[in-house]
C-alpha cells in the first residue's frame, strides 16, 4: 500500500476525530493547538473556545494552575514525562482524573516544539480502587479477601487470606485463584459459578480449596464483580471464611442429633425413622417385623450406686455382647430411652415365630445379665446384672388389621410389654391387646387424677381404727379415698400414678391438712385422749421433697399439739433408692417430735439390717405374715414371732395389720403383740362414722 503525504494527513485527522481517547496538542508554551471531540465531550468545552489558550488556564483546577504552569515551562524535551496522571476540571465544575500518554515533538536542536498528549479518563477506576481499598480495610479483620482484576489476576489479598491459605500476598499477586484449586470440583461447578457472577454480579456458596501445605479445606465464598459506569467489570472481589471447624461441628451435630453417645446406637428419633422404613419394606414384601423391647430394670439403681461413668461402660459392654450374640445379618437396634433398647428384625418365614422370638430374647437377656466390666475392683455378677426385661410385639404383614400400624405403635407396644413383664415378675412377655386396653385406661385415669387434684373435692380421708389386746381403740390409720364418677377408686390404683406424675405432693399436703382438721374436731369433742394417734401415710417422694420439713413446721405452727398425735407411716420400699437421705429425713422428723412407723415391714429388701441404723417408734407387721400367723408350723408364724421379739428388744412397738379373724388375733395376743388393725376389728370408715363410733365406745 502506498499512501501520499496528504492521505497520511487525512487519515491522521480521521483518527484524531473518532478515537475515544482525549487527544490534545500543545505548543512549547502550553497553548492548545488541537482539541479533539473526545476532549470536548469529556470537558464540555468546545475546541474553538479553548484553542490558543494555555491548557492550565481552563482545564486545571484553580489552585493547581500556577504550579502546573511553572512545571510545564521548566520542562525540556529530555525531561518531558511519557506518562502522567492529573486532574482536570470540566466546564460544569466536575473533577476528572486523566491518565496521559505524552509524545514530545522536537526540533533539530532537541527543543520541544509540540506535545501530543493522549488521555484516558480513569476516574471510575480510581473510584473503584478507592472503594476496594476501603472494603479491603474493612474486611481486614474478619474474612479472607482476594481482589482480582477483570481477568481474574490477583492484585490484592489480606492477612486472613494468608492465614487461611498459607500464601503470602506477594506469592498470590499475579496468579489467579486457581492457585487454591482443590481438584474436588469439576468444570461444571466453576462454570455455574462464573455464570452466576456474569448474570447477577454475585455468587456465594461452599467450596473446597487447597492450602499451600496441600490440606484441603472448606470455605464459604462470596464473589462480587465490580463495575464501572459503563457497567463493565473492572475487578472481582472474593471474600471467604474457612468453615472447616463449622463443618466438623455440623458433622458432630448431625451425630448428636441421631446417635446416642454412650453406645453409638441410633437414638429414639433416628431409630423410629429407620423403623418406619423397615415397616414399609415389611409391608411391601409381606414380611413380619419383630420388635423386641429391652428394658434394663436395674439401670437407674446402678447409676445411683456406681455412678454414670461405670454404668456407661456397662452399657457399652451390654451392647457389645448383644451385637456378638445376634448372628442375624439384618436388624435394627437403637437406644430408645435411657434404660431402653429396641431391636427390630424382619422375617419372612411364618414357621416357628414364637421360638424364634424367644431365642433372640434369651440372647438379649444373657447379654444384659452378664455385661460385666473386667477392670472394676468389686467385679461381681450380681452387682452388674442389668435385670433386662423384654417386651415383644410382632407386626404381621399378612393381617388386614395391621394396615394402620405405625412404627410408633410398635415401639410403644414393645415398651408397654416390657413394663408389664416387670409388673408380672417375668423376663419375657409378648404384647397383648388386653395390656393396650389397660394402658389406655391408665392414660384416662391419669387425666382424671390430674383434674381431680385441682380442687381435691372428690377425695375423702377415711379412718381405720387400731386396737389394743383388750379391744380398746388407741388410734387409727388415715386412708385416702377417691370417689370418681360414683365409684371409689382404690388408692393402690391411683397412688402409683400420683407418685409417677408428682401429683402425690399435692395429695400428701391435702392429707396432712385434713388430718390436722380431724384432730382439731376430735380434740374439740374430747376424743383425742383415747383416739390418741393418727397414722398418716407418706410416699417416698413426699418424704424426700425439699420443702417437706418446712411444710410440716408450718402445719405445726397452726396446730401446735398435733405433733404429739401424728404418726408418720413410711413404707419399707421408700428406703431402697436412697437410704441415707431417708435416714436423715427421719431423724429430722423425730427431732420435731413426730412418731415414725415403718409400714409393710418384712416385704422390703434388707429389712433386718437397717433396723439398728434407723430411728423409729413402731413397726407394722405386714398382712402377708398375718394371713397364716395362726398356723404354728408356718414360716409366717415364726417370722411374726421373731419380729415381735426384736421390736421388744429395741424398745419400740409392733402393730399387726390386716388382722381378719379372731384366730389370727388370738394367736398374735399369744405372741405378746399389743396393737392390731384389720377387718376383724374394723374396716376403714368415714370420719363422721368414726366420731359416732368413738362416742359409742367411749371408755372411762
Ligand atoms: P397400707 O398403708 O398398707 O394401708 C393398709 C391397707 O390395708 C388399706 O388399704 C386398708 O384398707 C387395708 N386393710 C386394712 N385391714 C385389712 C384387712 O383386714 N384385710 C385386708 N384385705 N385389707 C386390710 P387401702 O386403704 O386400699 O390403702 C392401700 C394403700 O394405699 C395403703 O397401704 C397405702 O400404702 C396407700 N395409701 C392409702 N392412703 C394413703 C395416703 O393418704 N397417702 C399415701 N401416700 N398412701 C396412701
Ligand atoms: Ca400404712
Ligand atoms: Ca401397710
Amino acid at each position: 500500500m502506498n499512501m501520499s503525504k496528504q492521505d497520511d494527513c487525512l487519515l491522521l485527522e480521521k483518527v484524531i476525530e473518532t478515537v475515544d481517547n482525549v487527544i490534545i496538542v500543545m505548543d512549547r508554551d502550553g497553548l492548545i493547538r488541537r482539541f479533539n471531540p473526545a476532549a470536548e465531550s469529556l470537558t464540555g468545552y468546545k475546541a474553538e473556545d479553548i484553542i490558543d489558550h494555555a491548557h492550565w488556564s481552563f482545564l486545571v483546577p484553580e489552585e493547581q494552575r500556577q504550579e502546573v504552569e511553572k512545571t510545564f515551562k521548566s520542562l525540556t524535551a529530555g525531561h518531558f514525562p511519557n506518562s502522567m496522571v492529573n486532574e482536570w476540571l470540566t466546564q460544569d465544575g466536575q473533577h476528572v482524573t486523566v491518565q496521559w500518554h505524552n509524545t514530545a515533538i522536537t526540533d533539530a536542536h532537541n527543543q520541544v516544539q509540540y506535545v501530543i498528549a493522549t488521555g484516558t479518563d480513569i476516574s471510575s477506576q480510581i473510584q473503584a480502587h478507592a472503594d476496594l481499598a476501603i472494603s479491603a480495610k474493612a474486611l481486614e479483620t474478619g474474612e479472607g479477601l482476594v481482589i482480582t482484576d477483570k481477568n481474574g489476576v490477583i492484585i490484592r489479598t489480606n492477612k486472613v487470606f494468608t492465614q487461611v491459605t498459607g500464601y503470602s500476598e506477594e506469592e498470590a499477586i499475579g496468579k489467579t485463584p486457581s492457585l487454591l484449586s482443590s481438584g474436588k470440583h469439576d468444570a461444571k461447578f466453576y462454570e455455574a459459578m462464573w455464570q452466576g457472577i456474569a448474570e447477577r454480579g454475585y455468587w456465594s456458596g461452599e467450596i473446597w480449596n487447597k492450602r499451600k501445605n496441600g490440606e484441603i479445606y472448606p470455605e464459604y465464598l462470596k464473589v462480587s464483580a465490580v463495575y464501572n459506569d459503563q457497567h463493565e467489570v473492572t475487578h472481582y472481589v472474593a471474600s471467604f471464611a474457612d468453615i472447616s471447624n463449622l463443618k466438623n461441628a455440623e458433622k458432630k451435630l448431625q451425630f448428636f442429633a441421631n446417635y446416642d453417645l454412650v453406645t453409638g446406637l441410633p437414638n429414639r428419633s433416628y431409630f423410629l425413622k429407620l423403623l418406619r422404613t423397615s415397616l414399609q419394606q415389611a409391608r411391601t414384601h409381606h414380611d413380619q417385623l419383630i420388635v423386641l423391647h429391652v428394658r434394663l430394670n436395674r439401670l437407674s439403681k446402678l447409676n445411683t450406686q456406681l455412678g454414670f461413668e461405670v454404668t456407661d461402660k456397662l452399657l457399652a459392654r451390654f451392647v457389645h455382647k448383644m451385637d456378638d450374640a445376634i448372628t442375624i445379618q439384618d436388624y435394627l437396634i437403637g437406644r430408645t430411652s435411657g434404660s431402653d433398647f429396641t431391636l427390630a428384625i424382619r422375617r419372612h418365614d411364618t414357621e416357628g415365630l414364637i421360638d424364634f422370638c424367644n431365642d433372640i430374647a434369651t440372647l438379649l437377656l444373657n447379654a444384659g445379665e452378664h455385661a460385666q466390666i473386667e477392670d472394676l475392683e468389686e467385679s461381681n455378677a450380681i452387682l452388674h446384672n442389668l435385670d433386662p426385661r423384654i417386651g415383644i410385639c410382632v407386626f404381621d404383614g399378612q393381617l388386614p388389621t395391621d394396615e394402620n400400624v405405625q412404627a410408633e405403635t410398635l415401639l410403644e407396644r414393645g415398651l408397654l410389654s416390657s413394663f408389664e413383664a416387670i409388673d408380672q415378675g417375668r423376663q419375657i412377655l409378648f404384647y397383648s391387646s388386653e395390656s393396650q386396653q389397660i394402658a389406655d385406661n391408665s392414660y384416662k385415669l391419669e387425666q382424671a387424677l390430674t383434674h381431680a387434684t385441682q380442687s381435691m373435692a372428690e377425695f375423702e380421708l377415711f379412718h381405720q381404727p387400731q386396737y389394743d389386746q383388750h379391744h380398746h381403740i388407741t388410734g387409727g390409720e388415715l386412708l385416702i379415698r377417691w370417689k370418681h364418677n360414683g365409684s371409689y377408686i382404690p388408692p393402690n390404683v391411683f397412688i402409683p400414678f400420683a407418685e409417677k406424675s408428682g401429683l402425690i405432693l399435692k395429695i400428701g399436703r391435702w392429707v396432712l391438712e385434713t388430718a390436722a382438721q380431724h384432730y382439731e374436731q376430735l380434740k374439740a369433742q374430747g376424743l383425742h385422749r383415747h383416739y390418741a394417734q393418727l397414722g398418716v401415710n407418706l410416699s417416698a417422694k413426699q418424704l424426700l421433697a425439699e420443702n417437706f420439713v418446712d411444710e410440716l413446721e408450718a402445719l405445726l405452727a397452726r396446730h401446735p399439739d398435733l405433733v404429739h398425735h401424728l404418726t408418720l407411716e413410711i413404707t419399707e420400699t421408700a428406703f431402697i433408692d436412697d437410704i441415707e437421705a431417708v435416714k436423715t429425713r427421719i431423724s429430722h422428723l423425730r427431732a420435731l417430735g413426730f412418731r415414725i412407723s415403718i409400714d409393710d415391714f418384712g416385704t422390703g429388701y434388707a429389712s433386718l439390717s437397717y433396723l439398728t441404723e434407723l430411728e423409729f417408734d413402731e413397726i407394722k407387721i405386714d398382712k402377708t405374715f398375718i394371713d397364716m400367723v395362726h398356723i404354728v408350723d408356718h414360716k409366717s408364724h415364726k417370722i411374726a414371732k421373731a419380729i415381735i421379739g426384736i421390736v421388744k428388744a429395741l424398745n419400740v412397738s409392733a402393730i399387726a395389720e390386716g388382722v381378719e379373724t379372731q384366730e389370727q388375733f388370738d394367736t398374735l395376743v399369744g405372741l405378746h403383740c399389743k396393737h392390731f388393725q384389720g377387718y376383724y376389728l374394723s374396716r376403714p370408715i368415714p370420719f363422721a362414722e368414726l366420731l359416732a363410733k368413738l362416742h359409742q365406745t367411749q371408755q372411762p
